[in-house]
């Protein structure tokens, strides 16, 4: 928060004057982030976007919903180690179980897995997967043909035996615009921390 009061009276200051910082980042196409950190674990967002906190939330589960001017949000979400594994007998499982949910959707038509990426997030596997969501949308009109939109859902599922917690990151997006999301998504997945030292 600190650094978003900063960079409002910098601007008040130089009124309409671009600073190096943002002109820098306007050129290499790159938004610029900040931390959000809560219960022990830490993510960076863009600092253009808004947090929707849950306020159920608490250390042992919960949500929190990133959302960008456009309203194409990435959420993050916590809960019991203990219980996931009860459920689940592996890390892969808990991912494919996430994805099946995908399906149940019934406006879902076609679901396929393009990627799926064992990465490290501190001391643990965390399993990054990319999955091509085909939606139907029925059209408002009679005899004419219902349309298909195809959004990209990333995912990431860590299980971290330290804070007791299992964290999901996931956002969905039209495939139009999945570039700069990828982007974000990326450095908010490297930027995680999901206990503290
Ligand atoms: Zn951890």
């Amino acid at each position: 928060m600190g650094n978003v009061v900063t960079a409002l009276n910098v601007s008040s200051i130089t009124s309409g004057i671009p600073s190096i910082k943002s002109w820098r980042a306007s050129c290499n196409n790159m938004l610029e982030y900040e931390s959000f950190s809560v219960y022990g674990f830490h993510v960076v967002y863009p600092t253009t976007w808004k947090i929707e906190f849950d306020p159920k939330s608490d250390r042992l589960k919960g949500d929190v919903a990133f959302k960008s001017p456009e309203k194409e949000n990435i959420f993050l979400s916590w809960g019991s180690l203990e219980k996931a594994k009860k459920r689940y007998s592996s890390l892969e499982e808990h991912a494919n179980d996430s994805i099946d949910r995908i399906k149940k959707n019934p406006r879902v038509r076609k679901v396929e897995t393009s990627q799926t990426k064992d990465t490290r997030i501190q001391s643990h596997k965390a399993l990054f997967s990319l999955v091509k969501v085909t939606f139907s949308t029925p059209s408002l009109l009679p005899f004419t043909k219902t349309k298909e939109e195809v959004q990209e859902v990333r995912c990431m599922h860590l299980h971290c035996e330290t804070s007791e917690r299992y964290y999901v990151i996931y956002g969905a997006i039209a495939l139009s615009k999945s570039q700069e999301h990828e982007a974000i998504f990326n450095n908010m997945m490297k930027s995680f921390k999901c206990h503290s030292q």
